[in-house]
């Protein structure tokens, strides 16, 4: 009896144990035979049998599917007979993790084999449970735990780079230092504290740099660093720490937290003296470029200015010296002429560099005649070969659309500048071409390819990458004595690049060069009519000009140039004299006005509004012309705004100013 309710109460037991595991397996190790001792629903759902022989087989069969893959190799490896009785032998029950697969859902199962008590030692229960509750709660905690463990090590390596920090409550103004370096302890402030930003501020008056106190004192209270935070999320402020007599630069950023740990402002100051100091040395060090550019510039300029000056001042003195021998005095007068074109042309080169270099270079689009920028460039360039007897040729006969939109003065400053070189830098009996070309581009748009070749002396490879810089020659040209600035190229190719055009080059040293420039231009409708346009009449027999001008050898040479064309000149040395002059001879007297602008007492500029305000259509219409050193676009705007009918810049050319003159008295006369 007493055994029997022994074995009833040990069954029972068993049973009721064997609710908490998925399954029990009774095993006989001995001879590898296994029977199921209990199985729950869903256990049983997974349909293994029940029992049978071979346990790794059975292992390998029924679960190599619903084993978790990266768990399968360990699994097996337990089932293997020699295993078992070794671990059973030696602690008498051996466990294991793994994941079970229930459908898609891997479980965490714990599995254990156990050596039965009673039975012989071959004898063995095995029982997997589920511990998947248990170890994700694990994992879950551990993963918070590791999180937490990794703020805090990131907020104390970041801590290091700070002077200090500050955790404050926003709300309630309670502050606590997190952190703080041995020198900022020094600086003797507190470590906890109520009422942070006032006790900031009463710090800050012993401990800041005077020159930044006021700034500081202005931008550090709660009201506007809150309203920024609230705004930004963040605020950051530099000035300088007193360490001592030491200034430091330090950098303070203050960061709104708002999370579930509640809101929290923390606030760190670190170290930027070396950065700080490194970004003055920087500004430093560009300053003095700057510096040795503009000298580099001046000097260049006054070796480049007193070059061609010398030989006028020189040649000038020759002359004088030699007035009756008449061939003397010619080739002084030739020399004089070309220095000052060369000086005259050094000038508009360094006008056009300045303005390009401040950004102000504008293009003036409008209409733009391809045809007689080709017959003014043949003009000009055609003498310049002769005189080295060199063979030019021009070819633009495939391009057709010769009326565009563009910058008609500019699209010829381009061409000449390259030409020109290309003669330069050819020797006598050789050869350079021009060869333009016309492609159709997307809608009203061509393409206009111009390639000036030359068989000259070629630009070696180490020189050609800095060809289109400012002030740069390349030395043999120099030796060679052929007269330039080196500015030529640059100016060129920054205007195709405000054209929004490209240029290359190709050369080789001792065979010639050859320019390319392409530009992608509008077309106009052509207009035949004014295609081939006649020259003007420049007959000016008897015409009377009031000359406007303070400059006494200007307002001589302009009036000799006119006399010289019949023309009879009146003078006025200023604007105030000139609207007197206007006045007193009355309406009709004069044909037209040459106004210089820059002029004591009244300028040009004044004394033309003054003019256009006298009584009667004639002080409307009289033709009043420009004649101003002032020779940038926005200085003719100027004197067309003030009323005048166009602009010449001096120094002119009398050709020039005689066709321009014979236009606005022709157009006044209709
Ligand atoms: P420069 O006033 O000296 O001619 P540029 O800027 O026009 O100034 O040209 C810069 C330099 O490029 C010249 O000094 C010369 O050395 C070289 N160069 C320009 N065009 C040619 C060319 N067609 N053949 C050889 N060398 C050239």
């Amino acid at each position: 009896m007493e055994k029997e309710l022994v074995n009833v109460s040990q069954s029972s037991i068993a049973q009721a144990l064997a609710t908490d595991y998925f399954c029990i397996y009774y095993v006989n190790v001995e001879d590898d035979r296994f029977i199921e001792y209990s199985a729950s629903p869903e256990y049983r759902q997974l349909g293994l049998p029940t029992m049978g022989d071979d346990l790794i087989t059975f292992a390998r069969t029924n679960f190599e599917e619903i084993i978790h893959p990266d768990d399968q190799e360990r699994f097996l490896d337990c089932f293997v007979k020699e295993n078992i009785i070794k671990s059973l032998d030696h602690c008498g029950s051996f466990a294991m993790t793994f994941r079970m697969m229930f459908g898609d859902v891997p479980t965490y199962v714990y599995l254990k084999i156990t050596r039965m008590i009673e039975e012989e030692a071959r004898h063995a229960v095995i029982g997997i449970s589920s511990v998947d509750e248990q170890i994700r709660a694990r994992m879950a905690y551990e993963e918070a735990h590791q999180a937490s463990i990794t703020y805090s090590r990131v907020a104390q390596a970041l801590s290091g780079d700070f002077f200090s920090t500050y955790v404050v409550d926003p709300d309630t103004d309670h502050f606590v230092q997190y952190s703080a370096t041995d020198e900022y302890e020094k600086l003797g402030v507190e470590q906890e504290g109520e009422d942070f930003f006032n006790v900031s501020r009463k710090n800050m008056e012993r401990l800041i740099y005077e020159e930044d106190r006021d700034r500081f004192m202005g931008t550090f209270t709660k009201e506007k660093i809150m309203s920024i935070l609230e705004r930004d999320g963040s605020f950051t402020m530099k000035y300088r720490l007193m360490f001592g007599d030491t200034p430091v630069f330090v950098s303070m950023k203050a960061t709104l937290l708002d999370d579930k740990h509640g809101r929290h402002l923390i606030v760190g100051t670190y170290n930027i003296d070396a950065q700080m100091k490194r970004e003055q040395e920087y500004r430093e060090r560009m300053a003095e470029a700057r510096t040795s550019a503009r000298n580099d510039f001046l000097a260049n300029m006054s070796h480049d200015i007193r070059t061609p000056m010398n030989a006028i001042v020189g040649y000038t003195n020759i002359a004088k010296g030699h007035l009756d021998d008449r061939d003397a005095v010619v080739s002084a007068l030739d020399r004089i002429g070309s220095s000052s074109h060369f000086l005259l042309s050094l000038i508009n080169d360094i006008l056009d560099i300045s303005k390009i270099e401040s950004g102000k270079m504008q293009l003036s689009n409008g209409p733009c005649d391809l045809g007689a920028i080709f017959r003014r460039i043949e003009d000009i360039t055609a003498l310049q070969a002769k005189d080295k007897s060199l063979q030019i040729a021009y070819q633009h006969d495939t391009v057709h659309h010769l009326k565009v939109i563009g910058d008609e003065l500019r699209i010829e400053q381009v061409l000449i500048n390259i030409i020109s070189n290309a003669i330069k830098y050819t020797p006598e009996g050789k050869t350079v071409d021009l060869v333009a070309e016309e492609f159709p581009a997307a809608g009203n748009m061509n393409k206009y390819r111009f390639i000036v070749r030359d068989s000259g002396i070629g630009i070696s490879e180490e020189y050609l990458p800095h060809l289109f810089e400012s002030f740069t020659r390349e030395e043999k040209t120099t030796v060679n004595r052929v007269q330039g600035t080196g500015l030529g190229l640059a100016i060129t190719a920054k205007v195709v690049e405000l054209m929004g055009g490209t240029i290359s080059v190709k050369s080789t040293l001792g065979e010639g060069s050859e320019f390319t420039v392409e530009l992608e231009l509008e077309s106009l409708e052509d207009d035949d009519s004014d295609e081939v346009r006649a020259d003007v009449d420049v007959d000016l027999l008897g015409r009377r000009v009031l000359l406007v001008e303070d400059n006494a050898i200007n307002a001589e040479i302009a009036a000799m140039i006119l006399e010289e064309h019949g023309l009879s000149v009146d003078q006025a040395k200023n604007g105030q004299a000139g609207l007197e002059r206007a006045l007193e001879m009355g309406a009709g007297y004069y044909d037209a006005i040459l106004m210089d602008i820059q002029m004591p007492v009244m300028n040009g500029y004044e004394a033309t509004r003054a003019i256009r305000d006298l009584d009667g259509d004639y002080y409307k219409s009289l033709p009043i012309i420009a004649m101003s050193a002032n020779a940038y676009d926005e200085d003719v705007q100027a004197c067309l705004t003030a009323g005048m009918n166009a602009h010449i810049a001096k120094p002119f050319n009398p050709a020039d100013l005689l066709k321009l003159l014979h236009t606005e008295i022709e157009i006044a006369a209709w």
